[in-house]
């Protein structure tokens, strides 16, 4: 039984990080989503928040769990039981990035192997940072997060100012 992660902020989860889970759920017998508790970024949703709203937008696939974690990635794979760690690439920066926490990785957690799946086309410029910076100026989401996750935004958005 071949068990992957999938790390992330999903603040909020988008359709592109569905589309990358959904993906990667047909490759591996589990998967599992790990919401960082803090990441080093500044945050919109609670740990609780974002967890809910990823576990809603991935109901729909049997073989994927979502849950917070704090410690490092590779200790999280290690307590998970995964050999595999999923990542998205959406463009030469992300790859730049991803490369250099693999090589880390591999020097903390030898046996880890990382794959990245290519962005869908649709989704190639969807970050949740510009997302929620487009949701904060009013600007339409649709088609890029499913409804309750725009609602979320808007009431979340809507209730800061
Ligand atoms: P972001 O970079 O949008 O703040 P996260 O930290 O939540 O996102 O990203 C978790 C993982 O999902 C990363 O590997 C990231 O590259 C990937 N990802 C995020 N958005 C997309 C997208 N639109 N297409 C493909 N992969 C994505």
């Amino acid at each position: 039984m071949t068990i992957a992660v999938y790390p992330g902020s999903f603040d909020p989860v988008t359709n592109g990080h569905i589309d990358i889970a959904t993906r990667a759920a047909r490759l591996f017998n589990k998967l599992v989503i790990g919401i960082y508790d803090t990441p080093d970024k500044r945050i919109l949703f609670s740990t609780e928040e974002r967890v809910e709203l990823t576990r809603r937008a991935v109901a729909h696939i049997p073989n994927v769990e979502v849950t917070s974690f704090t410690s490092l990635t590779v200790d999280f794979a290690k307590e998970m039981g995964a050999k595999v760690l999923v990542r998205g690439l959406r463009m030469v920066t992300d790859f730049e990035r991803e490369f250099e926490m693999s090589l880390m990785n591999k020097k903390l957690y030898p046996d880890l192997e990382l794959v990245c799946l290519m962005t869908g086309l649709q989704y190639q410029f969807l970050s949740s940072s510009l997302l929620k910076e487009v949701a904060g100026l009013g600007g339409d989401v649709q088609n890029l997060v499913p409804e309750f996750v725009a609602s979320a935004l808007k009431e979340k958005l809507g209730s800061e100012s």
